[in-house]
Formats: C-alpha cells, structure tokens, sequence
C-alpha cells in the first residue's frame, strides 16, 4: 500500500502544521477536528501559514496554491477518514480524550489505514488497544514549527508490524522531515531524554546560586562547541512551559529542590512577564541576545 491520502485530526497548534507540510509536500491531506467552528479555526491559518512558509523556506506562490488545492477539511470523522491511508492524531494531550478519539475512529477508518500519534508524552502502548488496530499503531512525533523545525521521532510499540514501522519513516522522509527512528519505547522519545536533564540541571544551578545564566550558557557552548546554551533553549521554549512541566512533577513529588525552582520561575520570569523569544525578554532579551554577540564567549 502506497501513502497518498492523509487525514490529521485535531487542527490546534501541531495538527494544523502537520496538515500543512503534509500537502505542501503533494499529499492530499484531510484535516478533522470536532466541530465547524474549530475548522473554521484552521482555514484560517491558511494565509498565516503561507506566508511564513514564503519567508522562511522560499515557497513560491505556485506551491502555495497547490497547497490549498491538497486541503479539504470535515468535523464528521467517517467523511474525513473514508479514504485515509494514514491518520495523523494530534488531538489534546490528554489520555481519556486520546482513547475517545480511538474508540471512535476504530469503528469508522478503513481496514488498512495506518494511526499514528503525535503525543509527547504518552507512549504508543498506553493507547494502542484502543485502536483496535495495534499492528498499525505507533507514534510519529514532529516538534513545533515543524517547516523549519523538521524532526520527525518514529516510535512503535512492542506490537507495531515492522513493515508499517518502516514505511512511515520512508513517509517522514517523503514529507521534508529528518526520520528519526527509535527501536523501543522511550518516554520523552530522543530529544526529551537528552535536554530535559540538561534543562533541570540549569534551573539546578541557578537556583542554588551556584552561577549566573550567562556563565552557564558560555561554560556549555565553549566545552562542546554548542551554538546555544541550556538558558537560551529555555526562551525559545519557553519559560511558561519550563514552568508548567516543573510545577507538574513538583505538585505530584513535593521534592523540595523542584518546589524551589518554581517559585523561582515564578518571581524571576512569570510575575515580571518576562517569557523568554515570546515577549521579547527572558534570560536574555531579544531580538539580538548577548549569548549572539561575538564577544559572548570571551
Ligand atoms: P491543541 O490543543 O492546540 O489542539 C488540539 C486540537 O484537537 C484542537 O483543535 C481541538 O479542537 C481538537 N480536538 C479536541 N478533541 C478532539 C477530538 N475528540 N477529536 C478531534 N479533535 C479534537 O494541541 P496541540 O498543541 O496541537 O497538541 C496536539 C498533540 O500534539 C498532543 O498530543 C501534543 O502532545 C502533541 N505535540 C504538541 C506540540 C506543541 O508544541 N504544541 C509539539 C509536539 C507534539
């Protein structure tokens, strides 16, 4: 079976990208979400979308028109997924409405219809009875900005058939992504494994004063050579999120050392709006911070 048909439910922050890339890239792509009014939401992140891929990647106005002609968009889910050969889930991260959603996408997409999930935080197996279908489940996860931003994390579940494992890599690929396979399960996939530790053991230092944010930064790009340090990643991500993840595990452990850095997140940065690239200031401020200037790493 040969991917040509690719139906994307949910069309909130991620799914509306993936649809895009998906038919910018010649696929006809069918975007699903729960109600008329959330598609009219994703229409009209059409011209938004478009122009950032003019800017950014020099999409000419011909592939932008065809981009449109790949897009069609349903709220009822058996028109939307009748001749899908692969849905793309990104409906809320969130268990209950995950397994919802596969019970009922299980009663109406075709036989031979790849699922894959796009969630960051749950794994494949946590949900792959719901989809009737384990064989042909697994997780296939891009990050935000997905245009430039091109990673595309390929994970099955003990069950996944080997041959759908595969041909979804060959479909990253066929989408502009960076396939990025993994042979087992891992909560938090490649990336996550490596910068959250990384990410923790900043607020770590800088919450026990050991150094400062420009020290930190400047001691791990010049020892490996990064482009980046641990508290620039931090504003591009975000520091709402930083905060928002930290204060998850820290109201469910009550481990002092977290507790600390949220209440230090929280008065350094949130209550002072400062949220990091977002609004314009963070541990650095933007658009030109110090960790880009040449005399950074001096
Ligand atoms: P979002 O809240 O922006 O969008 C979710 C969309 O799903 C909304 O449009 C909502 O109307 C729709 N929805 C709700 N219930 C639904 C249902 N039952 N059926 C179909 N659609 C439904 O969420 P998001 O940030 O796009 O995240 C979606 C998924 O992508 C999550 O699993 C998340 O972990 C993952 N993800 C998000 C990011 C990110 O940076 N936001 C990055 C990588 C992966």
């Amino acid at each position: 079976m040969t991917i040509k048909n690719v139906t994307v439910a949910g069309s909130g922050v991620l799914g509306y990208q993936i649809a895009f890339q998906t038919a910018f890239k010649g696929f006809n792509v069918t975007v699903y979400d729960i109600s008329d009014e959330a598609i009219e939401k994703a229409k009209a992140k059409f011209e938004l979308l478009s122009k950032k891929y003019q800017q950014d990647l020099g999409a000419t106005p011909e592939e932008l028109t065809q981009t449109k002609a790949n897009l069609s968009y349903s709220s009822d889910l058996q028109k939307a997924t009748a001749h899908a050969d692969l849905i793309i889930e990104a409906v809320p991260e969130n268990l209950k409405i995950k397994i919802g959603f596969y019970n009922e996408l299980a009663k109406v997409a075709p036989k031979h219809t790849i699922f894959a999930t796009n969630s960051s935080t749950l794994l494949p197996s946590q949900i792959a009875e719901a989809t009737k279908r384990p064989k042909q489940f697994l997780a296939l996860h891009f990050a935000n900005e997905i245009g430039t931003h091109n990673t595309a994390e390929i994970m099955g579940h003990a069950d996944t058939d080997p041959a759908i494992f595969d041909q979804i890599v060959r479909f990253a690929e066929e989408i502009g992504m960076i396939a990025l396979p993994l042979h087992k399960e891992q909560p938090g996939y490649i990336l996550n494994t490596l910068l959250v530790p990384l990410l923790e053991a900043a607020t770590h230092l800088l919450v026990n004063e050991v150094a400062d944010a420009p020290t930190i930064d400047k001691t791990w790009m010049v020892a490996t050579g990064a482009p980046i340090g641990p508290c620039g990643i931090l504003d591009i991500i975000g520091i709402t999120t930083a905060y928002n993840i930290i204060k998850m595990t820290a109201d469910a452990t009550k481990d002092p050392e977290k507790v600390k850095t949220v209440e230090y997140l929280k008065r350094e940065f949130l209550d002072k709006n400062k949220l990091g690239v977002g609004t314009g200031e963070g541990f650095y401020t933007y658009p030109n911070p110090a960790f880009r200037k040449e005399n950074f790493l001096k």
